[in-house]
């Protein structure tokens, strides 16, 4: 079972993408805290992510990829995984793809969570972690609509996605998760 979480910094993905997996049994993969991780430890991927983190910008298609290639072999994704933050731009999107093939599994739903901007930033204001200040803020928007945004209509193309107003509270956001959950859509072939 594999599904991702789209939306931009402060729709709450990683919310409900870690209440999803929990409810059922399956790793929740932000690659935010793997690459966050990754630099704490200083390690040859998060040495490279450091550089990107703390600006706004995304850290190289490349290296997440590679990153999620190797995490989705490990035994506790057999079952699937609820991805969150990941993928982020239509080069992840088709990777990902390619890596499913390969295992057989394709993904079931993408979830987008919508949140008006002034909404994101009061949220993101609030939550004040290093890379929650205004312009870092500002940077990760644009990346969002150049980058991620594009992902939505590759989605749509195949059916995949559901669009979920993201503005309540977690609790009525999560319900709608469930309700699109519960029926998710046919992939058209
Ligand atoms: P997040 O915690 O999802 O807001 O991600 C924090 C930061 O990690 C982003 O601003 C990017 O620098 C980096 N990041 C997380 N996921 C990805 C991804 N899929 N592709 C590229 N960069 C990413």
């Amino acid at each position: 079972m594999l599904i991702v979480f789209i939306g931009p910094p402060g729709a709450g993905k990683g919310t409900q993408a870690s209440r999803l997996a929990a409810e059922l049994g399956i790793p929740h993969l932000s690659t935010g805290d793997i690459l966050r991780e990754a630099a704490r430890q200083q390690t040859p991927v998060g040495q490279i992510a450091a550089k990107y983190l703390g600006s706004g910008q995304l850290v190289p298609d490349q290296v997440i990829v590679d990153v999620i290639g190797e995490r989705i072999t490990e035994s506790d994704c057999e079952q699937g995984v609820v991805f969150d933050g990941f993928p982020r731009t239509l080069p992840q999107a088709t990777a990902l793809d390619a890596l499913l093939e390969q295992r057989g599994t394709p993904l079931k739903i993408a979830l987008s969570l919508d949140v008006p901007e002034q909404m994101l930033i009061d949220r993101l204001m609030a939550r004040g972690r290093s890379d929650d200040q205004i312009e870092t803020i500002h940077k990760r928007f644009e990346s969002f609509d150049q980058l991620t945004h594009p992902i939505l209509e590759y989605y749509r193309q195949k059916g995949l996605l559901r669009e979920i107003d993201g503005t309540g509270t977690p609790d009525d956001v999560y319900a709608q998760v469930l309700s699109h959950w519960k029926t998710p859509p046919q992939v058209l072939s």
